[in-house]
C-alpha cells in the first residue's frame, strides 16, 4: 500500500477507539460535578505562543513542534498546538476575561501534537484532556484538582500514584536556584550533554534528568528552600489531600523549568502501565497570563494522558459495564419492515440493538450474530409477522421460545434484570 498513515499518527479503529471516548466521557462526566466548562480552542496557532508560554529552551519548542509557514500570512509561523495550556490562557485573555471576570475553570479535551520518537504511549498526535482554573491563588484549589484526578483514577479503577512537589515562588526560588546552579558547577564533570547545555540557562532541568540519576537525586531540594507562605501553601495542601483521603506521595523530582510555574508541581503514574507511565502532569503557572500579555492572575491546571490512561485500563482488564447486545434477523419485506420500527422502540432500553443484513439468509444471519457477540437473537420471519411475534433466542444459553411482540420489549428488560 501506497498511501500510508505517518510515523507516531494512529488509525484508532473500534474497541481502541472506544477505550479513548470512555475515558474522555468519564472525565467530562466529572467535569460536571466539579462545575467546570468546556473550552474548545483552535488546533493551529502563531509559534510565538509557544516560543513565550511553553519556552524556548523546552524540548517541545525546541525540536517536538510540528511548524509551517502560512501562504495568506507573510512572515508568520505557525504550529499544531503542542498542548493546551497556552492556547487556553491566550483565549481567556482575548475574551477579556482576565479583567472583567478573572474566576474561570476551564476544561479541554483534544489531539496535541509532538514530533518525537514514537513508542508505545508515546504518539505523534495524542489526546490529551486538561483542567485550567484561573484566579485562584489558594491551596483548596489545588487540592481539588488532585481530588479530581483521584476521583477519576477510583471512577477508573485504576491504579494512580501523585507524587507532589513545591518550587517556591519569586521570592523563595533565586536562592534554589543559585544552589542547584552551584551543584551542577561543582559535578560539572559528571553531567550529561543535555545537563551541560541546559545548566546555565535551567538549572531546575537537571533534576528530571533520566540519565543523571544519582545526581538529581542528591541534588538541593526545592522544599529546603521554600518562604514561609510558600510553605505554609504546600502544607496546607498536602493536609487538605489527607483530609479528603487522597494518596500521594512527596517527589523533590517533579520539577517544571520555566519561572511561570510556581508551588504547586505534580505528576501522576500509572503502575498499569510498563515505561511510558506518566499519566498526568500539571501545576501552578501564576505567572503565565502575564507573560502573554494578560493581567496579574493566579492560574492552575493539568493534563491527562488519554491513550495512556487507555493503556492503564486495557493492562488492568478493569471490567467495564457492556449493554446487552441484540441482533434483530428479519426475513422477508414485510418482516424487515417491522424489524425496523422495533429496532427503534428496542433502543429505548439499555440495550445494543443491531439490524443485521436482511439480503442474508437466517443461518448466515445467525452466523453474523454470534460473530458481533451479540447476547440475544430477535428473529422475525413471514410466520412470526403473522402471529405478532417473534423467536427470542437467548445466544449464550442456546435456548429459544416464542414471544409476542408486544411483549418482547418486557421480556427482554426482565431479562436485563436478572
Ligand atoms: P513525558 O515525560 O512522558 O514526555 P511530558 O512531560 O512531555 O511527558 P506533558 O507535556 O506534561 O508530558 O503532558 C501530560 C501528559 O500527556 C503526560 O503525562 C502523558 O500522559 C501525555 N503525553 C505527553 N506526551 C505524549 C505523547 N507523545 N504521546 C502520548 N501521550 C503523551
Ligand atoms: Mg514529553
Amino acid at each position: 500500500m501506497e498511501l500510508t498513515r505517518l510515523r507516531g499518527f494512529q488509525d484508532l479503529i473500534g474497541p481502541q477507539a472506544q477505550t479513548l471516548a470512555y475515558v474522555e466521557q468519564r472525565a467530562r462526566a466529572l467535569m460536571e460535578r466539579y462545575a467546570i466548562g468546556e473550552i474548545r480552542i483552535p488546533l493551529l496557532e502563531r509559534i510565538e505562543l509557544y516560543q513565550r508560554s511553553t519556552g524556548e529552551t523546552s524540548d517541545i519548542v525546541s525540536k517536538q513542534m510540528y511548524t509551517f509557514t502560512d501562504r495568506d500570512e507573510a512572515g508568520s509561523v505557525l504550529a499544531l498546538r503542542p498542548e493546551g495550556t497556552p492556547g487556553v490562557v491566550r483565549a481567556y485573555i482575548e475574551a477579556g476575561l482576565d479583567r472583567s471576570d478573572p474566576e474561570q475553570r476551564f476544561f479541554y479535551s483534544g489531539p496535541m501534537f509532538r514530533r518525537e520518537r514514537p513508542q508505545k504511549g508515546r504518539y505523534r498526535q495524542f489526546y490529551q484532556f486538561g483542567v485550567e482554573v484561573f484566579g485562584r491563588a489558594d491551596p483548596a484549589c489545588d487540592a481539588e484538582l488532585l481530588i479530581m484526578i483521584d476521583d477519576l483514577r477510583r471512577d477508573l479503577g485504576l491504579d494512580f500514584q501523585i507524587e507532589l512537589n513545591s518550587l517556591g515562588d519569586a521570592t523563595c526560588r533565586p536562592a534554589f536556584r543559585a544552589a542547584l546552579l552551584e551543584y551542577g558547577r561543582q559535578h560539572w564533570d559528571e553531567l550529561c550533554r543535555d545537563c551541560h547545555d541546559r545548566l546555565e540557562r535551567n538549572p531546575l532541568r537537571l533534576l528530571d534528568c533520566k540519565i543523571d540519576v544519582r545526581l538529581a537525586e542528591q541534588a538541593p531540594k526545592s522544599l529546603d528552600y521554600l518562604c514561609p507562605e510558600c510553605r505554609r501553601h504546600f502544607e496546607t495542601l498536602c493536609d487538605l489531600l489527607k483530609a479528603a483521603g487522597v494518596q500521594f506521595v512527596i517527589n523533590p523530582r517533579i520539577v517544571r523549568g520555566l519561572d511561570y510555574y510556581m508551588r504547586t508541581t505534580f505528576e501522576v503514574t500509572s503502575s498499569n502501565l510498563g515505561s511510558q507511565n506518566a499519566v498526568v502532569a500539571g501545576g501552578r503557572y501564576d505567572g503565565l497570563v502575564e507573560v502573554l500579555g494578560g493581567a496579574s492572575v493566579a492560574g492552575i491546571g493539568f493534563a491527562i494522558g488519554v491513550e495512556r490512561v487507555a493503556l492503564a485500563l486495557h493492562a488492568a482488564r478493569a471490567p467495564r459495564a457492556q449493554l446487552p447486545r441484540v441482533a434483530l434477523i428479519a426475513l422477508g419485506d414485510p418482516a424487515v419492515r417491522k424489524a425496523t420500527e422495533l429496532a427503534r422502540a428496542l433502543r429505548g432500553l439499555p440495550l445494543q440493538v443491531e439490524l443485521l443484513s436482511t439480503q442474508r439468509s437466517l443461518k448466515a444471519q445467525l452466523k453474523r450474530a454470534d460473530k458481533i457477540g451479540a447476547n440475544y437473537a430477535v428473529i422475525i420471519g413471514p410466520d412470526e409477522l403473522a402471529r405478532a411475534a417473534a423467536q427470542l433466542r437467548d445466544l449464550g444459553a442456546s435456548s429459544q421460545r416464542e414471544v409476542s411482540l408486544d411483549r418482547l420489549a418486557s421480556e427482554l428488560a426482565g431479562g436485563l434484570a436478572h
